[in-house]
């Protein structure tokens, strides 16, 4: 990819992080995908091959963007979107507001695969409007007592640690989430309990329910300020969606290489499907949108390593890459005919999965308003 974002050092660590994603993952990825998680030996492996442990900020995160698309790439969402929550997503609230005392306590073992990192947002009423949150932290002696319940964790049966939203303050009567605070609750605390939700999709994300039964939270353990949690979520969640944006654009990357190879390769009246002009065109269309997201993508990558990832940017890329993944994977579906919907078959996976890419990490309608929002505001 010719990019001014890019350097030749970049383009060899591709290369590296390609080839460390095809001896981990690949050879393992139908078997995660049955078991609906990556197994404790398979997260040890992508920590030994240090792909867990890219850096977050500064120059040092357009090395991760190349992660963030070389694990899209591999074609297998749910695997993308449970390293990306784990090494990217969660441990970005440590990264960005935890004390040194929690870093040194959390991330070196996250790094090297060895604990998990889950986030807890979501709830049954709190999903695009967390106004609605319902788990509540009391303050009792040392700490909070925290009961509530989760939605949607990805990682969530194997997590050793959840990073969690909950309500300290009273509920807001306006249009801002005030009185919540975030909370680091490890796993194996009383009153923690995990169990599958049954996704059809994005098999091994893992996507559990966690129940919080008056769990002992200890007060070392609140992240960045106690009722400020909007404050710390606007920053986040801006990095959450270029890190979904990114590997969505490897998703669309992976499942344009398939649709490609197939319409030049498949025969149909005597000839390739690719010799029809229209299958051409509509390849073509796909293949430039592609460029365009993709670079925008490293542009945004580029925001973020200066510290001035907006809003704006952040939006518009996570709607724009998991958008024209759905539009590319019905595109590589159709053109696949029957045998795309074969039990295993990568079209149909791929088309499944890209479906949900534009609900996770906020839905497109989501972007849309925010986009709306920041209209005239492009600092
Ligand atoms: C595979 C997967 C993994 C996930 N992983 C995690 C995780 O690790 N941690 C976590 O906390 N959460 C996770 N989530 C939850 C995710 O963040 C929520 O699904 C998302 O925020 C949307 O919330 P909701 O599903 O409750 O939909 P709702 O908020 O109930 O919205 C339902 C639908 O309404 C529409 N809609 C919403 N807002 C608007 C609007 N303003 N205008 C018009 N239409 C609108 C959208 O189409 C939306 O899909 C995951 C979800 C999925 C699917």
């Amino acid at each position: 990819m010719n990019t001014p974002y890019l350097t030749a050092e970049h383009v060899e660590l591709r290369a590296r992080v390609r080839a460390a994603l095809a001896r981990v993952v690949l050879p393992n990825a139908e078997a995660w995908e049955a078991l609906g998680y990556i197994p404790a030996e398979g997260w040890r492996a992508l920590g030994r091959e240090g792909l867990l442990a890219f850096g977050h900020t500064g120059s040092a995160f357009l090395e991760s963007a190349i992660v963030l698309e070389e694990l899209g790439r591999t074609g297998y969402a749910g695997i993308r979107a449970a390293v990306g929550v784990h090494a990217y997503m969660a441990l970005s609230y440590l990264e960005m507001f935890g004390t040194a005392e929690q870093k040194d306590m959390y991330l070196p073992g996250a790094r090297r695969g060895e604990r998990i990192a889950a986030l807890a947002i979501t709830e049954a009423h709190a999903g695009s409007d967390l106004r609605h949150l319902q788990t509540r932290a009391e303050p009792v002696a040392d700490g909070y007592r925290v009961s509530g319940e989760k939605h949607y964790v990805s990682n969530g049966s194997q997590a050793d640690l959840f990073v969690t939203v909950v309500r300290t303050g009273e509920k807001p009567a306006g249009k801002g989430l005030t009185g919540a605070s975030l909370l680091l609750i490890d796993a194996g605390s009383p009153g923690v309990t995990r169990s599958p939700m049954g996704l059809t999709c994005y098999r091994s994300a893992d996507v559990c329910r966690l129940t919080l039964d008056g769990v002992f939270v200890p007060a070392n353990r609140l992240i960045g300020r106690r009722d400020k949690a909007l404050m710390h979520l606007m920053r986040a969640l801006d990095f959450e969606r270029l890190c979904a944006g990114l590997l969505a654009v490897g998703g669309v990357g992976h499942c344009l290489d398939l649709l490609d190879g197939f319409v030049r390769e498949h025969q149909v009246k005597d000839a390739p499907l690719a010799a029809n002009q229209a299958v051409r065109h509509r390849v073509s269309e796909l293949d430039g949108d592609f460029e365009l997201v993709r670079n925008y993508a490293y542009h945004a990558a580029w925001l973020h390593a200066r510290g001035e990832l907006d809003t704006r940017t952040a939006s518009i890329l996570k709607l724009k890459a998991t958008e024209l993944a759905v539009t590319a994977a019905q595109w590589c579906l159709q053109y696949h005919g029957a045998r795309g919907y074969l039990a295993g078959a990568a079209p149909a996976r791929i088309h499944r999965d890209a479906m949900v890419g534009t609900i996770a990490a906020g839905a497109s309608e989501l972007m849309r308003d925010m986009i709306f929002e920041t209209n005239g505001h492009q600092p």
